[in-house]
Order: structure tokens, then C-alpha cells, then sequence
């Protein structure tokens, strides 16, 4: 049995266990959660009373979920005096899957970022975010309801292996010596350095990981976003290992874009999944103006980040895009808005991008029931013009209601 320093495990409920490559999941399921640090109490507090509620209502005494409560953040360091203790991420692999607020940032911790550092020490290698309308969300665009996409962000390499070196630091000089002497490349003396690796490994897995669940959700297209006319060897080569992993491994399920014209007079064959590829900045435009030819968008991570935000813009902003990062099986769910301090204990804010990264948990357990009675209390809730001080400011003469409140308007709406 698994010791941890500081936390007891549950007595009741059990473990997910991986058999056969297929997760297997009890009915009582333990699941470690981080309560996250400023807005974190209040929107976890509010969504976990949701999630239990919708399980309750699909399942009865059937199933639950045993929550487990670890610690990262604040909280974290007032129990260990460190923000990211052993325990945690121990606990998330040992238990699969995970559930967290979000985090600050501390100032001169050490860490670049606490969701930085435990994506990469669990190798989570896919940021996946789902950016879906819901019907009465306020939005800047005339149909957003065209919007129902998945983003899959490679999240461990391209900028996040974050190799830089500051304008005339010592190392950077060496460098721009090297390139000099070695390639006869000419750098500016004053210019900073960053190297954006991109390797072939793992851009496959992360179009593995996309066209897998293209497959398992009914998906009819996955997007290569690349910058390949400029950098050939690093985002041209990402769109290129994505063909191969989707002509290699899948060539029964796919069929792509070239094929689809050449062989198939330009009509999918059902059943098929397309697979094609856009270059990043076109992509942009693509997502306003033919908004609904686009289901799942497979980027390195920078192309990966800014679309998601520009997406997520189009559905009512970061508070209704929900987020998971997951490896080969370990999986961490996330909203994609951070700790807004300032909101802190005010029981204020929009709890839906939590509540909606636990839908794409019970989706991930196959507890598909109560995801969807969720997602149609979210849609019933808004449409009734319920919603928090961040979508009424957008809707016309609509007094807020609190997070807590909110969160009871859609259990009540379950
Ligand atoms: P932020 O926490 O996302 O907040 C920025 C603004 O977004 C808020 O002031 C608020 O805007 C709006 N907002 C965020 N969450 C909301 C919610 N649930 N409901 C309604 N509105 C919401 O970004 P930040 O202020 O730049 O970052 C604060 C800390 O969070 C930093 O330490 C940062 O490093 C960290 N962070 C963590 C994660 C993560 O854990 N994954 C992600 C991003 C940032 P208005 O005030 O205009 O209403």
C-alpha cells in the first residue's frame, strides 16, 4: 500500500486501476482533488456540490465520488513549507485521476509556474480544451453556437521546455559566438535566445492522442495548426509526423485532405476521420469565418495557446472553457482561468470552467450519465438568466447572482 507523508487515504472507495491498457473504474472511486488557491475554495466548493449532485441523480447510492483532498499552492506550503510537496504528485499517479482549482504563481518560489512544473512531472503531455457553445451565453460573434471544437495543446515542449538566454548574459554571448563560428549564422549581440525544440516522438503522441479521441467521441476531423512555410524543421515537421502517426497507425479510421480529393472526389467516407492541416495564422481567420468545418485542432504548444484563447473568446471567455491535462493515463482536469486573487473568499466569480473540466472528468471515467444532466443544467441555467457578475455584465439589466448560488440554481435545474 502506498505511504504518503501527510495524507490519509480514505477509508471508503477504491483505486482506478489500469488493466489491459483500459482504465478500470469502481463504483465508489476515490479522487484526490486540489482546492486551488484564491477563487479555488469557493468555485471547488460549489462545483464538487454539483458533480456529487448530478451523480447522485443519475446513479443513486450506486455511484459515487470519494474526494480525497491533496495539496498544491498556498495551502500546501502552510502544511509543508513547500507549494508542490512529493505527496501530491505522488497521489495523482498512484490514484490516475485528478481534479484541481487554480493555482497562484509564487513570487520567487523557485518555479516557473506550479501548473508548469506538474504537467511536467507527470508527463502530461496533452492539454486538451474542449470549446463548445452553450445556448444563452453572452458572445461577440453572430454564431457561436458553429463553435464545438477540441483543442489538443502539446504541453511539454516548443516554448514550454522554456530554454532562454537573456540579451548579453554570458551564456548568450557563448551562443551567438558558437552559431558564429560553426554556421557562420550572424545574431545581433543585443538580441535574446530561446530555442523552440519540436521532436518527432512526441508530436506523435500528441496526434496519437487526438485522432484516439477523435475516435472515441465521434470526431470527423483533426486540424494540423503549424507555422511550416517559415519553420520547416520544427512546426513543418509537426504537421509532417502527424500525417505519418495518422497514415501508420490509423489508415483503416483516417483518410486525409490530399487522399480526400485524389481518391474520394472530395467526400469523407463515413466512418473516416479527415485528417488535414492549416497554417497557424490562416487558422485564426478560419475559426471566425467557417467556424463549424473545424472538430479537433492538434498544435505545438504556443499555437496550441493562443487559439485555445481565441476560441474560448468566441463561446463567452476562459470562464466556460474547462481544460485537462493527460499523459498516457494519468489525467489532471483544470479550469483554464486562474486564482484572481482580488475575488478571493468574495463567493463571486463563475465556477462553470471548473464544473465543466469535472464533465470532462466523468466523461474520462465513463460516467457519461451525469456529464450530460450537468451540461443541460449549465445550458438551463444560463438560458433562465442565472448566471455570475461576469456573464450578467454582458446580458442587459441582469442583477449576478453568487457562486454558490449558482451552483444551487443548477443543482436544482439537474
Ligand atoms: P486570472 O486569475 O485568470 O484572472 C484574470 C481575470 O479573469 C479576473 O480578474 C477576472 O476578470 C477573470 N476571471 C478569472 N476567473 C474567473 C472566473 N472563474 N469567473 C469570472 N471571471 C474570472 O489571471 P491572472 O490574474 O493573470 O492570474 C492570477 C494568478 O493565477 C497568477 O498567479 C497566475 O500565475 C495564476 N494562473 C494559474 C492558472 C492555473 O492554475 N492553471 C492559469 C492562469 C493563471 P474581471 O476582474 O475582469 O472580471
Amino acid at each position: 500500500m502506498i505511504k504518503f507523508d501527510k495524507l490519509t487515504i480514505p477509508d471508503e472507495g477504491e483505486k482506478i486501476q489500469i488493466i489491459n491498457d483500459e482504465l478500470i473504474v469502481p463504483d465508489y472511486v476515490i479522487i484526490p482533488y486540489i482546492e486551488g488557491d484564491g477563487i479555488g475554495r469557493d468555485i471547488m466548493t460549489a462545483s464538487k456540490r454539483v458533480w456529487d449532485a448530478a451523480i447522485k441523480k443519475a446513479y443513486g447510492i450506486k455511484r459515487k465520488i470519494i474526494w480525497f483532498e491533496i495539496f498544491a499552492g498556498e495551502k500546501a506550503f502552510k502544511i509543508y513549507g513547500n507549494y508542490l510537496p512529493e505527496d501530491t504528485i505522488k497521489a495523482i499517479e498512484y490514484f490516475i485521476v485528478a481534479i484541481k482549482g487554480p493555482l497562484t504563481t509564487p513570487i520567487g518560489g523557485g518555479f516557473r509556474s506550479l501548473n508548469v512544473t506538474l504537467r511536467q512531472k507527470l508527463d502530461l503531455y496533452s492539454c486538451i480544451r474542449p470549446v463548445k457553445y452553450y445556448n444563452g451565453v453572452p458572445s461577440p460573434v453572430k454564431n457561436p453556437e458553429k463553435m464545438d471544437i477540441v483543442i489538443f495543446r502539446e504541453n511539454t515542449e516548443d516554448v514550454y521546455a522554456g530554454i532562454e538566454w537573456e540579451s548579453n548574459s554570458k551564456q548568450n554571448l557563448e551562443i551567438i559566438q558558437f552559431l558564429k563560428d560553426k554556421f557562420d549564422i550572424k545574431i545581433p549581440q543585443d538580441a535574446g535566445i530561446g530555442i523552440k525544440p519540436i521532436s518527432e516522438f512526441k508530436s506523435k503522441r500528441l496526434v496519437r492522442a487526438a485522432i484516439k479521441y477523435a475516435i472515441k467521441y465521434g470526431y470527423k476531423s483533426i486540424t494540423l495548426m503549424h507555422k511550416g512555410n517559415i519553420m520547416k524543421y520544427t512546426e513543418g515537421a509537426f504537421r509532417d509526423w502527424g500525417y505519418e502517426v495518422a497514415v501508420e497507425e490509423f489508415k483503416d479510421k483516417i483518410v486525409t485532405e490530399n487522399d480526400l480529393w485524389d481518391k474520394y472526389n472530395g467526400k469523407i467516407p463515413t466512418e473516416k476521420i479527415l485528417i488535414k492541416d492549416r497554417i497557424a495564422d490562416s487558422m485564426f481567420q478560419q475559426i471566425l469565418t467557417r467556424t463549424d468545418e473545424y472538430d479537433i485542432i492538434a498544435a505545438p504548444n504556443l499555437n496550441g495557446d493562443y487559439i485555445s484563447d481565441a476560441a474560448a473568446a468566441q463561446i463567452g471567455g476562459l470562464g466556460m472553457a474547462p481544460g485537462a491535462n493527460i499523459g498516457d493515463f494519468i489525467a489532471l482536469f483544470e479550469p483554464t482561468h486562474g486564482s484572481a486573487p482580488k475575488y478571493t473568499n468574495q463567493d463571486k466569480v463563475n465556477p462553470s470552467s471548473l464544473i465543466l473540466s469535472g464533465v470532462m472528468m466523468l466523461k474520462y471515467l465513463n460516467w457519461d450519465k451525469p456529464a450530460k444532466l450537468i451540461e443541460e443544467s449549465i445550458e438551463k441555467t444560463i438560458k433562465e438568466k442565472k448566471v455570475t457578475y461576469d456573464l450578467a455584465r454582458l446580458m442587459d439589466n441582469i442583477k449576478p447572482i453568487k457562486c454558490s448560488e449558482y451552483a444551487s440554481t443548477i443543482i436544482d435545474n439537474l
